[in-house]
């Protein structure tokens, strides 16, 4: 695969960074892994939920004063606070309106960043991720459909999204760190354009031993060798805290490597930076989806 190369700032070789999905997280099980990456200096991406969850996903908001505590905590000391929807469940359009406010209010600024979760109210979801004629394939043999960039739908949105978002994952690849299968990102995707700005992937964490090897001396070698990026994409809150802390050691040994460790905002606001052209080509979102197909 031809790589773009990539001057990091200061000399760096490789950068790093997290984006956590905020499902099945709370004070009492984020504090230990936040506590470990914020003492080595790896400053992440944290999505969070404005209100209590309203179906059968659990998971702290900013709703409990402690848990916000902590947020702002998380925020103080460099962690990027994002979206992850505003809730779990079904909040009609003003409460999502009033959600961007309340953000504001506790965090200092607006998301800049928005995770999908497995809400209808969803941005581009379902078999609107894909580009002809996957999206077709998809819609037959995925019935589920999401509605938040739908302006007819009760779970509309999608004005709110393009006004504060800036950036919207699509693809979560396995395997390897995020350059290797998109290097172009972040784009624009011309017929997201309505309620959405840019877009990008990241590297699927779904086990302890992924998150091992994600941060191992042998796959720190490789984005040194390759000057790449990664992009985790973890949800701490299901990951097993215990077994975690039997990483410190490794974390630390990351921490001490020439890498840019950076919160995903500033890593994509750097890599737009460095681009000419900025909206995917069908050709280049085509052969994006296959390398996506077969890295399932
Ligand atoms: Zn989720």
């Amino acid at each position: 695969m031809n790589f773009q190369k990539i001057n990091w700032p200061n000399e760096k070789s490789f950068a790093f960074t997290i984006i956590d999905e905020t499902d099945y997280g709370t004070t009492e099980n984020l504090t230990s892994i936040y506590k470990l990456l914020l003492e080595r200096k790896i400053k992440i991406t944290k999505t969070v939920w404005l209100y209590h969850t309203r179906d059968h996903f659990t998971g702290d908001s900013l709703e409990d004063k402690s848990y916000r505590d902590f947020i702002l905590h998380l925020n103080k000391n460099g962690v990027e606070i994002a979206l992850h929807n505003v809730g779990s469940g079904f909040f009609s359009y003003q409460e999502k309106k009033n959600a961007m406010n309340l953000f504001k209010k506790y965090i200092g600024y607006f998301p800049k960043i928005l995770v999908n979760h497995s809400n209808m109210d969803n941005i581009y979801w379902g078999h609107k991720r894909f580009i002809f004629p996957f999206n077709f394939f998809y819609k037959v043999f995925q019935r589920r459909q999401f509605y938040g960039d739908d302006a007819k739908s009760e779970h509309f949105w999608g004005d709110i999204v393009k006004e504060h978002i800036d950036y919207i994952p699509n693809f979560s690849f396995k395997n390897n760190f995020t350059s290797f299968f998109d290097d172009r990102m972040p784009y624009i995707i011309n017929r997201k354009t309505k309620y959405s700005n840019y877009w990008f992937s990241t590297t699927l964490v779904k086990t302890i031993e992924d998150f091992e090897y994600f941060t191992s001396k042998e796959f720190v070698d490789l984005l040194e060798k390759k000057n790449a990026f990664v992009i985790l994409h973890v949800c701490f809150g299901k990951l097993n805290i215990k077994e975690m802390e039997m990483l410190k050691k490794q974390i630390k040994h990351l921490s001490e490597r020439n890498g840019w460790f950076v919160t995903v905002s500033e890593l994509l606001d750097f890599l737009r930076q460095q681009q000419t052209q900025r909206i995917l080509k069908y050709k280049d979102e085509l052969i994006l989806t296959l390398r996506w197909l077969f890295n399932r």
